[in-house]
């Protein structure tokens, strides 16, 4: 184990992964200093001890000679490796990495990575799930909330990390080679943060740049972008089993009519039913075949992963069903926060659909949802300062009623007057929600709070 005795390490950015990569080298005996561009009193609460393991805190802005006096800096993955304060360091040649790659230069066993543009948490809990009932020893973790660094003590020479990494997080990587790799699908997100697509898809790709024949890495035959994923991967001769939702394919996962194949060179094997299948949609269909691949190759029966999947409810905020009410079902996919998300969410229902869309805009294309709408969709409320956008993007062009509202409940109470018994509500916003609620999560509780009222409602009038 590395020792950083006599080393100042510099952490820049103070959330989960800052303050988990700052606890974590101190630890290890460097001198560490935290940075934050937030004043101090913005900073999350347990800041505070910080001091008193050893962590210097600068707060209110990155100091360019705090950076440039460091012998290595660690950065959070929401800080943009782009960040001008970091320029005089990196002329200088300090070293700069990001929290996986630090976390990944001391995790022992093996490691299988997600990403993706969306529905990395879902696989990647589908894949920590399927691992451990096979009875592998398996910790998750990432940018599902925990700190990947936190993972490292617990890690074992014979244990599996599923980690979940964010394309932020693949930025900033250098040695990382996962054993596994799943890249689920890369669709625009983020442009606000990575600038223009090609930045994004270089970034997403950097999960490879060391795989070798030793590694596996899972791709999505469908995705667009896969044709160069597999290039940059047969150059460095290293394997890819492919996977898709949509068609058969001559090796690989899909679905056959009721089955879902798995077909190599020798053999074809029916994995599962769609009868067994617990989520909704093409998108879940897919997280599901990505999960199957790596589980497989990371030795999980067949049959523990088809009773695993059977049994897995998907995850909070992700097409959560929520209620009946009045013969209208709720949904509540509050984590659609970019269009495809939303787009693949509205798809998962063939008709009679009321969706709520809105929140802050990422400088995202809303056109994309005209045609799925306008096959299935009844009406639309829109909520949030992308709201004016949105209708300006449909205007003419979507025939369905589509109304505004000045929140998320006065939607919610205005669908539910118009939908009719059999049709379905589903909040999908295809934006962030900063504009009105904390996080994708305080929206989501209030969607799901308001149709609970709407129960009460019902049952009083009853
Ligand atoms: P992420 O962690 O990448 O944000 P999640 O599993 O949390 O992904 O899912 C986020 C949202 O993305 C879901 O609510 C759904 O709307 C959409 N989604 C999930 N899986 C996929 C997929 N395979 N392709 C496209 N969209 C998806």
């Amino acid at each position: 184990n590395q020792s950083y005795a006599g080393r100042h390490l510099v952490v820049v950015g103070a959330g989960v992964s800052g303050i988990g990569a700052a606890r974590f080298l101190a630890a290890r005996g460097a001198q560490v200093t935290l940075t934050d561009q937030r004043p101090a009193e913005k900073l999350p609460p347990e800041v505070i001890q910080l001091p008193s393991e050893g962590i210097a805190i600068e707060a209110g802005a990155h100091r360019p000679e705090t950076l440039r006096a460091a012998d290595e800096i660690v950065l959070s993955p929401g800080v943009p490796p782009g960040l001008a304060a970091l320029q005089p360091a990196r002329e200088a040649g300090v070293p700069i990495i990001g929290e996986i790659e630090l976390a990944f230069r001391h995790l022992r066993g093996r490691i299988v990575a997600i990403t993706g543009s969306n529905g990395k948490s879902t696989t990647t809990t589908l894949i920590g799930r399927l691992l451990a009932e096979a009875g592998l020893l398996t910790q998750v973790g990432g940018n599902i909330g925990v700190a990947a660094v936190s993972l490292v003590e617990t890690s074992r020479d014979d244990g599996w990390t599923v980690l979940e990494c964010s394309s932020f997080q693949l930025e900033t990587v250098v040695t990382f080679r996962p054993h596994i790799g799943v890249l689920l699908n890369i669709t625009p997100d983020h442009l606000d943060r990575h600038g223009t697509f090609e930045n994004y898809v270089a970034a997403k790709l950097n999960m490879f740049r060391r795989f070798d024949g030793e590694t596996l890495a899972v791709l999505n035959a469908d995705d667009p972008t896969t044709p160069r994923a597999q290039a940059q991967l047969a150059a460095q001769g290293a394997p890819v089993t492919l996977f898709s939702a949509q068609r058969e394919l001559e090796e690989g996962l899909f679905p056959r009519g009721d089955e879902l194949v798995c077909r190599t060179r020798q053999a074809e094997r029916v994995l599962l039913h769609r009868a067994d299948l617990p989520l909704p949609g093409r998108h879940n269909l897919e997280n599901i075949l990505a999960s199957l691949a790596a589980a497989l190759a990371a030795g999980v029966d067949p049959e523990t992963a088809r009773t695993t999947i059977r049994d897995f409810r998907g995850l909070e905020h992700r097409l959560e069903f929520v209620a009946e009410v009045a013969g209208v079902r709720y949904f509540n996919d509050s984590k659609a926060t970019n269009v495809a998300a939303a787009q693949v969410s509205i798809e998962a229902f063939p008709s009679g659909l009321h969706v709520i869309l809105g929140g802050l805009d990422k400088n995202s294309d809303f056109a994309p949802l005209v045609d799925a709408l306008a096959s299935r969709a009844v009406s639309v409320a829109l909520i949030g300062t992308a709201a004016e956008k949105i209708a300006a993007t449909f205007a003419g062009r979507l025939p369905q009623p589509i109304t505004r509202h000045a929140s998320l409940e006065d939607a919610v109470h205005s669908l539910a007057r118009r939908a009719r018994p059999g049709d379905v509500v589903l909040l999908a916003p295809a934006c962030a929600s900063f504009d009105m609620f904390d996080n994708f999560e305080h929206r989501g509780r209030v969607f799901k709070a308001t149709v609970k009222g709407l129960i009460s409602n019902v049952q009083r009038e009853a």
